[in-house]
């Protein structure tokens, strides 16, 4: 008797490629700037995470020079064995006071960061609040949990009262867990009202603030700044790969959850450290935040011209209230047309479909950053014209 095994690889992905899901996983061949080399072609960008353009900076690219000469390439060990550089000390010291909370802890990716988070605080006995639209990562992260997973409605502090009170009591203790920013609609969680809400029922709260660092808040100090919630919030998350320019996650909050999260935190005490190189240029990228606001002043006025511009033309922007700015499309088969038509008119800007985001609600989505200037920008916005008006979308 004869196995395929792999049939099942031939049938899932030529499923894939009818509803056409299969991702094009483009080759970048230059370093991520507002113009970059996509596929053999000169591109503007705006599929990158580089909000303040520090991926290339030159201060950030000499600190992880120096880093590699005085410390080598990599530490060699898990954080909890021989892994913990004072590097990583001094980072860790240096995004708690720039986020003004008492403890923060740097991990290998914001991924990770919600792995090692999410299951010290909440176990099989527990029941986690989350929002409808969180980040894959959150979402492995509770599952990975064993709680008990509630979903409520999108940035709906109401829908998440009543079910915190339906079911809290059947549990030993509860988490509420939002992203900041949602990553593909651009909208902002309303961690004020959420906050009370959880506060009313002793619920356990996280943000994920991975696309608010650096973005939101007074020189970038995040969402929990935004809000003016200092030292309320139990635990943020964010990363250090998309304004930061560079790469890690980080947990931050109250000593005490953080002193228990290195205890327990899996990712932390079982995969080794990040290197010396991302540890000092993650430190460049703090010292230039804290230096000066320029680069988040710069970020914000691009946003609004484009977003500004996007809209007279008028493409609907969905809920945007931030640097990432979707230009919603419907059917993914379109997105991919209009994608690739604005590809050969060389500007970057991906198309994502279900399952990043619900089936119908496919869209392209710009990233705007500080490393584009006006001339970009009127260059991207003349390309979104042309192909909107030969798709006649506008
Ligand atoms: N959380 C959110 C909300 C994100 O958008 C992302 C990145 N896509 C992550 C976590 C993961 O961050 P990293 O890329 O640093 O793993």
């Amino acid at each position: 008797m004869t196995h395929d095994k792999l049939a099942f690889i031939d049938a899932e992905m030529a499923a894939l490629r009818d509803s056409n899901l299969l991702i094009n996983i483009r080759t970048m061949e230059s370093p991520a700037d507002a113009w970059m080399v996509v596929d053999g072609r000169r591109v503007l960008n705006f599929c990158t995470n580089n909000y303040l353009g520090l991926a290339n900076h030159p201060g950030l690219k000499e600190a992880a020079r120096a880093a590699v000469e005085s410390w080598g390439v990599g530490p060699a060990a898990v954080r909890s064995i021989a892994g913990t550089q004072s590097l990583h000390l001094e980072l860790e010291r240096r995004l708690a006071a720039f986020k003004n909370v008492e403890d923060a802890l740097y991990v290998q990716s914001g991924f990770c960061a919600n792995q090692a988070a999410i299951p010290p605080l909440v176990g099989k006995e527990d029941v986690v609040f989350s929002d409808r639209l969180n980040h894959a990562s959150i979402i492995d992260g509770c599952r990975l949990s064993g709680a008990k997973i509630i979903v409520y409605e999108h940035c709906d502090p109401v829908d998440a009262d009543a079910k915190i009170r339906e079911h809290l009591p059947n549990y030993r203790r509860g988490l509420l867990v939002t992203d900041g920013v949602f990553s593909m609609d651009g909208d902002i969680a309303p961690l004020d009202r959420l906050m009370e809400v959880a506060d009313r029922y002793g619920v356990l709260t996280m943000v994920d603030d991975a696309h608010g660092e650096g973005v939101l808040g007074r020189g970038g100090r995040g969402i929990v700044d935004h809000f003016g919630l200092h030292g309320l919030f139990d635990v943020e998350i964010g990363t250090l790969s998309k304004a930061f320019g560079v790469v890690g996650g980080v947990i931050a909050g109250k000593k005490a959850i953080m002193d228990y999260i290195r205890q327990r935190a899996r990712p932390f005490l079982f995969s080794s450290a990040t290197t010396p190189a991302d540890t000092a240029a993650c430190l460049a990228a703090v010292d230039l935040l804290e230096a000066s606001d320029e680069l988040v002043k710069k970020l914000w006025d691009n946003t609004a011209y484009f977003r500004d511009e996007m809209r007279r033309l008028g493409f609907d922007t969905g809920s945007s209230q931030t640097p990432i700015v979707p230009v919603m499309l419907g059917e993914v088969g379109l997105a991919r047309q209009f994608s690739g038509a604005l590809f050969d008119a060389g500007v970057f800007a991906m198309a994502i479909g279900f399952p990043t985001v619900p089936q119908g609600k496919a869209r392209i989505r710009v990233m705007n950053t500080a490393a584009h200037n006006r001339d970009d920008l009127d260059t991207g916005l003349e390309a979104f014209a042309k192909v909107g008006r030969a798709l006649a979308l506008i």
